[in-house]
């Protein structure tokens, strides 16, 4: 196809969640054919969190550069990790590397406080484009859902939105 995608999809590496990305990426917003930013951490690639700011001020620059490059229009920010009643074997290899005190509760506030962050300052890492974000959880009996994590998003529904079951 000539035309270029006018989405660009940053998530994590981990190959568990590709499938039911692309069925929720269809389903919600009829997005099939996008542009990637694969990396492990996903959006938590981009936020400070951790050890390491200077990979993180990288990853956003990359994403910026990607952003330009292909004139993306709309970027999805994808986070993932268990639920609330989920199982810590869920959560994101990247997260438990950058926080390995962390406990569950603690992974999932840490991912809410940096989808927070990088709201603020989305300009540094995707222009003047649209930004959405979402956190794929997965509960204890391996379902996933995906929750909206921008805290402006008002949708008519409590925070954080359910948007999808599979
Ligand atoms: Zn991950």
């Amino acid at each position: 196809m000539p035309a270029r995608p006018s989405a660009l999809v940053v998530a994590c590496s981990d190959g568990r969640l590709q499938e039911a990305t692309d069925a929720f990426l269809a389903r919600e917003f009829k997005i099939t054919r996008y542009d990637r930013f694969y990396v492990p951490g996903g959006g938590g690639a981009l936020a400070s969190t951790g050890t390491d700011p200077v990979r993180a001020q990288q990853m956003c620059a990359e994403c910026k550069y990607l952003v330009d490059l292909h004139a993306v229009r709309r970027v999805i920010l994808l986070f993932h990790g268990p639920s609330a009643d989920g199982r810590i074997e869920a959560a994101c290899a990247d997260y438990r590397r950058k926080l390995p005190w962390a406990n569950l509760a603690e992974l999932r506030a840490s991912q809410e406080s940096d989808a927070v962050d990088l709201i603020k300052r989305r300009r540094e890492w995707a222009s003047e484009s649209g930004v959405l974000l979402f956190r794929c959880e997965v509960n204890a009996a391996g379902n996933l859902t995906f929750v909206n994590l921008d805290p402006d998003a008002t949708l008519g529904t409590d925070r954080p939105m359910r948007v999808t079951r599979s």
